[in-house]
């Protein structure tokens, strides 16, 4: 059987499309009906965690650019790192799952560098005087850590909801052709 969008129905006869006797319109097999669109709760927690530490490592980047007065490449790239996270958490949120695998690896390895004190992102904490650096520090490897956590474990969410998009696409698109 094949329907219309205006709602006729027709006896396909062996054939996969024809057109509607009623408007016109090419007629379809019909479609399975709509699914529920997925919850993406955790995945809209884990980036927004994961928004949250980049946030502060690139506020830390600025005042450690300020307060010595130069840009080093090092904490350039560590303050883009951090931006390249919270735009690509946006993708995330539509339910990208390349994106949501960028903010995982962006934040695991600022809890990484911060843990280890190697390099530009663990002399990021000493940026500022007012907090204790090392509890500065462990404070978001911890909310960094938790992130990529949380991003990983969301991945089949997303994969879910990126299926459930695709779906969705196909179905306007036969419904107009
Ligand atoms: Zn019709």
């Amino acid at each position: 059987m094949l329907v219309c969008e205006c709602g006729a129905t027709r006896a396909s006869a062996g054939l996969r499309t024809m057109a509607c006797v009623k408007c016109g319109r090419a007629m379809h097999a019909p479609l399975a009906p709509a699914e529920p669109r997925p919850g993406i709760g955790l995945v809209a927690l884990g980036v927004l965690v994961g928004q949250l530490a980049c946030v502060v490592v690139i506020g830390l980047a600025a005042v450690a650019m300020i307060s010595t007065g130069e840009a080093s490449g090092a904490t350039l790239a560590v303050a883009g790192g951090a931006t390249f996270g919270v735009l690509a958490g946006m993708f995330a949120y539509r339910g990208s799952t390349v994106a949501l695998l960028v903010v995982a690896v962006i934040v695991a390895t600022i809890a990484g560098g911060l843990l280890s004190e190697v390099g530009a992102l663990g002399a990021l904490p000493r940026a500022q005087s007012v907090v204790d650096p090392d509890l500065v520090g462990k404070l978001i490897a911890g909310v960094a850590a938790l992130a990529a956590v949380l991003c990983a474990s969301a991945i089949p969410q997303a994969r879910r909801y990126a299926a459930w998009h695709d779906e969705q696409i196909e179905r306007v698109v036969r419904s107009r052709s």
